[in-house]
């Protein structure tokens, strides 16, 4: 007998743990309600120009992303574009990790880090030196800006290495983002190996990076992905559960929606009412990406550059990336002053920074923007994240939002990918896998 495993949601957890399953025999049928797999990381068509709904950064330490896609039948090496950390942010400031073992790496991208007095550059190692010797755990989480006050920042260290580095990783303003969460990124980025830290710009859309493959993954497996399938409900029969009005009956369910959809979802099952409460008034931060086209002869020195101080906080040149000539995407992460301007007004901002600090021409000759309000959970210190098992037997938990032993990140791929290979892995140790197999 193949156990029958629905899965609701076809972002990254959800194909995550679909492909986890189909592997070791399972029946799968993804309920996925957008028209494209990949939830919050998706191709979409703006004027024509696919491009993703959000330019995204991979790093080295996505580990379990890495693996999934060579299990579904990507090639990572074909798939991205992978370089050695630089992270620079304009005027000035430079932290590239040279080609050295694991700690010597870091020891000399800190002590070469350019843009920085030598007073900063020591506040800078000494923080990330003394987070290294407490095991990257804080005896009390508290927000990165207060943890910033007590390593002694300076304002000018904080504007060019702490806020882009915080805001980019964890999509949450400083006065209210988790030093703890920030310090499991560093432990598991800077703090990792060298390649931890290498920066991977996919070469092709998020649709196509892992879900896609995923889905031809579970279909090769006699599994199903049914596009346009909004779950609207989920109930216990005496033969299983339903989804939906559906006639079909399934041995247990992964529930990979984000966090207010799955809350909708199960408010109806006696069980989950509190944390089903929970979910539907979970918070998030906003993402915003504009695109710009300009001539294709326009180029910038490197795929990623960091703007210190201004509405344009990271700006991709997806030449590099694409093969896209003259496409740029600039990232504004989380909430901040931005968030209640008109879009005209935005972009004319981001045009104007993108002219007058990294010297493109003033006008571009095609502009889009996505503003996703519910790009990432506010990743702020104590949060109560669910674990993947629930009250439910034969229910699991998956999204990034999630948190268990092995995954502690901040909304990421890879902790999407993580929270869905841990909720199969759970199933497929329970006592229900064993009865049913
Ligand atoms: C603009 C942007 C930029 C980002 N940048 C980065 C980055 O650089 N690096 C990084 O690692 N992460 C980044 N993230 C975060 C990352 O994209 C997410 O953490 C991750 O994709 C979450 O995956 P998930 O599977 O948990 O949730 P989701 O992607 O939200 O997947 C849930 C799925 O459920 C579907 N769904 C919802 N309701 C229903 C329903 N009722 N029935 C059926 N299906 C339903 C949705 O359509 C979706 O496909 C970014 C996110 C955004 C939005």
């Amino acid at each position: 007998m193949n156990p029958k495993i629905a899965i609701l949601g076809g972002g990254y957890a959800g194909m995550a743990a679909a492909v986890e399953l189909a592997a070791a025999g399972a029946a799968v049928t993804v309920f996925e309600a957008g028209k494209v797999l990949g939830g919050r990381a998706r191709k979409v068509v703006l004027d024509g120009r696919e491009v993703d709904n959000g330019q995204h950064l991979v790093i080295g330490a996505y580990g379990e992303l890495l693996r999934l896609m060579r299990l579904a039948g990507v090639d990572p090496v074909a798939a991205y574009l992978r370089q050695a950390l630089e992270l620079v942010v304009e005027p000035g400031f430079r932290l590239a990790c040279p080609n050295l073992p694991a700690p010597l790496h870091l020891a000399a991208g800190l002590l070469g880090a350019r843009g920085l007095g030598m007073a900063a550059r020591w506040q800078l190692i000494r923080a990330i030196r003394s987070a290294q010797t407490a095991g990257w755990v804080l005896a009390t989480d508290c927000t990165v800006a207060d943890w910033l006050a007590q390593q002694h920042q300076s304002r000018n260290l904080v504007a060019r290495f702490w806020q882009p580095l915080t805001v980019a990783a964890l999509n949450t303003p400083l006065e209210k983002a988790s030093a703890q969460v920030l310090l499991n990124v560093l432990r598991d980025s800077l703090g990792g190996a060298r390649s931890a830290s290498d920066l991977l710009f996919p070469k092709v859309d998020f649709s196509a990076l892992f879900p896609e493959a995923a889905a031809g993954f579970v279909l090769a497996r006699g599994g199903e992905v049914r596009l346009g399938a909004m779950v609207k409900s989920l109930r216990r029969t005496e033969s299983g559960w339903a989804v939906g009005e559906g006639d079909e009956r399934y041995d247990a369910v992964i529930c990979a929606l984000p966090p207010h959809r799955a809350g909708m979802v199960l408010r109806d099952l006696p069980r989950l009412m509190v944390l089903a409460q929970q979910l539907e008034h979970w918070e998030y931060q906003p993402i915003v990406t504009v695109y710009l086209q300009y001539d294709p002869a326009v180029r910038l020195p490197r795929p990623m550059t960091g703007l210190a101080d201004s509405p344009a906080q990271w700006v991709f040149d997806r030449h590099y990336s694409h093969a896209t000539p003259g496409l740029i995407a600039v990232v504004i992460s989380a909430e901040g002053e931005h968030t209640h301007w008109s879009r005209e007004v935005l972009i004319a901002a981001v045009e104007r920074e993108l002219h007058l600090r990294l010297q493109l021409p003033a006008q571009a000759q095609w502009r889009g923007m996505i503003a996703e309000k519910r790009a990432t959970f506010a990743c702020v210190p104590g949060m109560q994240r669910p674990i993947n098992k629930t009250a439910e037997p034969g229910l699991w938990l998956a999204g990034d939002y999630t948190a268990g032993k092995h995954y502690d990140y901040p909304a990421t791929l890879e902790g999407a990918v993580r929270s869905g290979v841990a909720a199969a892995r759970e199933l497929m140790g329970s006592e229900l896998w064993e009865s049913i197999r």
